[in-house]
Parts: structure tokens; sequence; C-alpha cells
């Protein structure tokens, strides 16, 4: 599975001139499921679709960028992202084409100072078809070519927009992962507020909007790299727990509580320790955690919502953790009937706070 994956990635990512993304819709007509015998390309075919449906959507992820417009055809290749060949969405449009092979460029040109369509029809629209081709120009309204770069494929879940197996593999263990539902991923922890519950239980399938998961929903956006760090793609694990930046806010707490072991993102979501004396202080450390993970997602959401390179910088700079012993602090005191804290104790032996 791995290498013939690789390889349709590979030609993918690539880039054929003639085919675009036709090249995999061709050879699933060609040798897909109807073929009787195995082949390398029905070996392809296959894995693509294994990976479709596990929800990564393979066509969404790889995306024709065109450029000088030479290389794409008009209508065989994906040139809309999620649309399909605009021969499927715009059948009678395509019936009346002359030249079914053109390229971009030849249907889509700078006339008078405005991108506009330059049409060949065996006879002129009407109708219904006219109807089309007014849908078809707005779908294609702001697309404008550049001469000086050869059209190419993208692949969406890199900052470089290049293809690599390790971002495809990431997508593929997060997608099963999430389906995994032998056992919960998280347990719900009554001392925080709901919202904070929901976060994490958001965190638990995988479902916040990290640039990974918003790239694998087909969205274009202009980087996916890690707000923190800027060095790695931004998924959830590193976002919430590997990223250098938030490391040094883990390690601060680990200190705090005078926890040597090291917990699993999926450990912390569960409450799964096996340090503590009691399961009152077990549900208090979970809180931390828990606390933890919601200011790091609120603290990535503010860099991202900033104006300026300078209030990017400076979010950055900031320390969360004093605000996360802080609010830890807040919510259980005001939900933990059976307990005082004071906020001295509370610093010093965070695990041993009275029980009264
Ligand atoms: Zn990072």
């Amino acid at each position: 599975m791995a290498v013939s994956g690789l390889v349709v990635l590979k030609l993918k990512t690539r880039g054929s001139s003639e085919n675009g993304n036709g090249v995999l819709s061709m050879n699933k007509e060609r040798y897909g499921e109807k073929s009787r015998n195995k082949s390398t390309w029905s070996d392809i075919v296959g894995t693509c679709n294994k990976i479709e449906q596990l929800g990564v959507p393979l066509n969404n992820l790889m995306v024709r960028k065109i450029c000088r417009g030479t290389q794409t055809s008009f209508w065989m290749d994906n040139l809309l992202n999620n649309l399909g060949p605009l021969k499927d969405c715009f059948p009678r449009l395509f019936a009346l084409e002359r030249y079914k092979n053109c390229l971009v460029a030849d249907r889509w040109v700078l006339e008078e100072g405005e991108w506009q369509g330059k049409w060949a029809w065996t006879r002129q629209p009407s109708g219904r078809a006219d109807g089309d081709l007014t849908k078809l120009v707005t779908e294609l309204n702001g697309l404008t070519l550049d001469e000086s770069q050869d059209d190419r494929w993208e692949w969406n879940l890199t900052a470089s927009r290049k293809f690599t197996v390790a971002s495809l593999c990431r997508a593929i263990h997060s997608r099963l992962n999430a389906n995994d539902v032998s056992a919960p991923p998280f347990n719900w922890n009554s001392w925080v507020p709901r919202k904070v519950n929901v976060c994490a239980w958001r965190v638990a399938l995988d479902r916040l909007p990290t640039m990974l998961n918003v790239c694998q929903r087909g969205i274009n956006i202009p980087t996916s790299v890690c707000l923190f760090c800027g060095l790695y793609d931004e998924y959830r694990d590193h976002c919430l727990f590997l990223c250098p930046k938030v490391k040094v806010v883990w390690l601060k707490f680990w200190r705090w509580w005078k926890v040597c072991a090291r917990f699993s993102l999926s450990d912390i979501l569960k409450g799964n320790f096996n340090f503590t004396k009691d399961k009152w202080t077990t549900k208090l450390f979970h809180v931390v955690c828990l606390s933890l993970i919601w200011y790091v997602w609120k603290w990535r959401n503010k860099i991202l919502h900033t104006s300026s390179d300078e209030e990017v910088s400076s979010a950055q700079q900031e320390d969360i953790f004093p605000a996360i012993q802080r609010l830890s602090l807040l919510w259980t005191s005001n939900r933990a009937s059976k307990c005082r804290f004071s906020w001295c104790h509370w610093i010093r032996a965070p695990g041993e706070v009275a029980v009264l």
C-alpha cells in the first residue's frame, strides 16, 4: 500500500503536463475497478480509494496551481478546487466545445485589460447552456494567468506545498485515531467550566481547526506552519504538546507538581495518571492539564488573530503559565466543594491541598 500510494502521489505532485488531475481519473477508468488482472495502476487506484475511505480527501489535498495555463487542460483537469473537471460540471458546454483538448491559456485570456473567456463553440450556447456559461464565467472570475511560472501541483498539507510521505502519514494516523471508538478518548472533569471540557473533547477527537485539519478539509490557507515556532506543520499533537514553545509550559507544570513521569496527550485527556496518592488529587491534576490545553489553544488563537508583526511577536513571547495556575485554582475552588485553597499553598504544594 505504501509503495503504490507513494508512486501515485509522487506522479501527481511531479505534475503531468498533459493530464493534470485527469491522471487519476483516466487511469481509474482505464485500469480501475473494471480491470480483471491486478496491475500496478489498479493497486495505486485501490490504495487511493482506501485512503479516501478513511476520510483523507486526496483529490482535494492535491491542488492544480494554474500559472501559465499552457500545461493544464481547460475541460479535463480539475482547475477549480473541489469542483472536479469542468467537462463534468458543465457537460452541455463541453458538448459544444470545438476543441475538446484545449488548454486553460486558450480559453482564458487577457483582453482590453480584463481576464475573460475566449470561446470556440460549434454553435453559440443558448437556453440552459447559456445559463451554464454564465455560471462557468462566475467560477473562473478572479483567475489570472502568470506567464513567468509553469503550472504545477501543490500539496496542501505542507508549508512548502511539496508532497512529503510524513505529512500524509500524519493525516492518515490522525484520521485512524479519530475513528477509534473502542475507548472513550476523554474523561469529563466537573471541576472545570464546560468550555474547557468541550475544548478537550474536540482535542481528543482531533476536531480542533488546526492548520492541518483546515487543509484536510480542502480549504486553501496561506501557510500551515505552527504559529508558535514557525518550524513545523501545525497538527494537534504538535500544537498542544510537542511544539518547543508549548513544551516549556508543560515542563513548568511537571516541575510545579514535582512529577517525574511523562504522559502522552492521550493519557492527559483521559486523566490516566499513576503517581497521585488518591483519586481526588488525580482529578485536581487533570484540572490543571485541561486548563493548560485550553489556554494553549486560546494563546494560539490570539496569535492567529493579531494584526501586526509586533503583536504576533509580543503574543509569542507571552508567559501563559501564571494564568494557568490562577485559572485552575479559581475554577477548582468554585466547583470542588470539599476543599479550600490558598494561593500560597497552591503554588507551593498543589498536590497537598487540604480536604475539609
Ligand atoms: Zn511549533
